[in-house]
C-alpha cells in the first residue's frame, strides 16, 4: 500500500518528515486539521521499533488533538510531532533547535508543546528557533505545567457525571477510587477530599500514596486492588487501557471519569458494555482537556484566572455528551465524536469562509 492510501492518514492535511544528519534528528510532524485554528499538539520523544510505528502513532495522536480542541470549544486545530530515538541521546540543545527550525518552517500551522519525554528545557531550546511553541515555563512567558488544570477539569467533569448519575453534583460521601497519583492524580485527590468525597487511592509508588494520606477521608489499597474497591466513581489517572476484558467485570461503579488517555482498551466493545450496564463513562478527551484549555490562553495573552474559568466549561460539554448519548442510545464516546465533528463542520466552515475573504451573508 502506498503512503497516501494508508488508512491512518485519515484526512490529514499535511505530514512533514524532518532529518538533520548532524544531530541525528528524525522527526515527524503531523497536521491533522487546521480548520478551527493552528494545529497545537505535543512533541513526543520515543524509541519506536520502526519508522512505520512512529508514523502511525503521530497520525493517531494528531487526529485525537483535532477532536479534543474542537470539543473543548477552542479555536485550535489538531497536530502532533514525534522525535524518534532515546531521550538520553536525542534530548540535547542542537537536536531540539534543529527541530525548532523544522517547526518554524511551517509558519505557525503547527505549534509544538511538551509531551511524553520532553521537558520545559527542551521546549526552551525549540523556542530559540521558533515562536510557534507553547506551554513554556512562566519565567519564559508561558503557561507552565498544565497538570493542575487537567486535574481541576477532571474534578469538574466528575461533578458533571455525578449530576447525571445521581441528580446532584455534590460529591459529599461519594466514594471515588483514584488510580495513579502523578502530576494529575495528586491534585485531583486534593479537590475530591475538599469536596467531601471518600477517596481511595492506589499507585505503584509508595511515597506517592503516603503523601496523599495527609488529606481528609483518603485511604489506600494495593495498586491491583483498586478495581475491586466498593466505589461510586472510578477515576483512572495513570495509564491507558485500564478498562479491558480483565477488569470490566470487576468494576462495580456507576461512573468512570478520569484523566488518563485511552481508558477503554476497545472503544466500540467496552463502550457498548458500559452503556448496556448503565455505567456512565466520561470520554477521556473531553474530561482531560483542562491542560490544552490552559495552554490555549497563551494565544491571547496568558491569564491564569481566565484559564480556570474556561476549564469549568468541561462541565457543560459533558452534560451535552451525556444528553446526546441518552437521546440517540449511543455510547458516550460516539456522542463526543459527533459533537466534535459538528463543531468542526459548523465553526470550521465559518472560519474558512472568513479566511478566504468570502462574506457569510450577502446583502440582499
Ligand atoms: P504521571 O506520569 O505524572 O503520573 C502517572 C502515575 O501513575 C505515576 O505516579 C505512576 O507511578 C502511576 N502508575 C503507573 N502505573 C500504575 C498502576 N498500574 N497502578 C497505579 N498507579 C500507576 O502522569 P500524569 O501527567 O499525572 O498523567 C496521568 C494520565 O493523564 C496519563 O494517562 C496522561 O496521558 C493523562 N493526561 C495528562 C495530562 C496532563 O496535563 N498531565 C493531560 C491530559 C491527559
Amino acid at each position: 500500500m502506498g503512503f497516501f492510501d494508508a488508512p491512518a492518514l485519515n484526512h490529514h492535511e499535511q505530514v512533514v518528515f524532518g532529518y538533520d544528519e548532524e544531530t541525528g534528528l528524525k522527526a515527524i510532524i503531523a497536521i491533522h486539521n487546521t480548520s478551527l485554528g493552528p494545529a497545537l499538539g505535543g512533541c513526543r520523544v520515543w524509541n519506536y521499533e520502526s519508522e512505520d510505528d512512529a508514523l502511525r502513532d503521530v497520525l493517531r495522536l494528531s487526529e485525537g488533538m483535532t477532536y479534543k480542541s474542537a470539543l473543548a470549544g477552542l479555536n485550535l486545530g489538531g497536530g502532533k510531532s514525534v522525535i524518534i530515538g532515546r531521550v538520553q541521546e536525542i534530548g540535547n540543545e542542537a537536536a531540539f533547535r534543529a527541530f525548532g527550525r523544522l517547526v518554524d518552517s511551517l509558519g505557525g500551522r503547527y505549534v509544538a508543546a511538551e509531551d511524553v519525554n520532553t521537558t520545559p528545557q527542551m521546549m526552551e531550546w525549540v523556542s530559540e528557533e521558533t515562536e510557534y511553541v507553547a506551554g513554556l515555563d512562566p519565567e519564559m512567558g508561558g503557561s507552565g505545567d498544565p497538570s493542575p488544570f487537567t486535574a481541576y477539569g477532571t474534578f469538574v467533569g466528575i461533578k458533571s457525571a455525578a449530576n447525571k448519575a445521581w441528580g446532584s453534583d455534590s460529591l459529599e460521601g461519594k466514594t471515588v477510587a483514584v488510580q495513579g497519583l502523578g502530576h494529575v492524580g495528586m491534585y485531583l485527590v486534593k479537590h475530591l477530599s475538599e469536596a467531601g468525597a471518600k477517596v481511595v487511592v492506589a499507585d505503584i509508588k509508595e511515597d506517592k500514596v503516603k503523601e496523599m494520606l495527609k488529606y481528609k477521608n483518603v485511604s489506600a489499597v494495593e495498586s491491583d486492588a483498586i478495581y475491586d474497591v466498593s466505589m461510586d466513581i472510578f477515576a483512572p489517572c495513570a495509564l491507558g487501557s485500564v478498562v479491558n476484558d480483565n477488569t470490566i467485570d470487576r468494576l462495580k461503579c456507576r461512573v468512570i471519569a478520569g484523566a488518563a488517555n485511552n481508558i477503554l482498551s476497545d472503544y466500540d466493545k467496552h463502550g457498548k458494555i458500559l452503556l448496556d450496564r448503565g455505567v456512565l463513562y466520561a470520554p477521556d478527551y473531553a474530561i482531560n482537556a483542562g491542560g490544552v484549555i490552559n495552554v490555549y490562553g497563551e494565544f491571547e495573552g496568558y491569564n491564569e484566572k481566565r484559564s480556570y474559568s474556561r476549564v469549568n466549561h468541561i462541565y457543560d460539554v459533558l452534560q451535552e455528551i451525556f444528553k446526546r448519548s441518552e437521546d440517540d442510545g449511543i455510547p458516550t464516546m460516539d456522542a463526543a465524536d459527533i459533537l466534535a465533528e459538528e463543531r468542526l463542520r459548523k465553526i470550521g466552515r465559518l472560519k474558512q469562509m472568513r479566511r478566504s475573504g468570502k462574506r457569510l451573508f450577502s446583502k440582499i
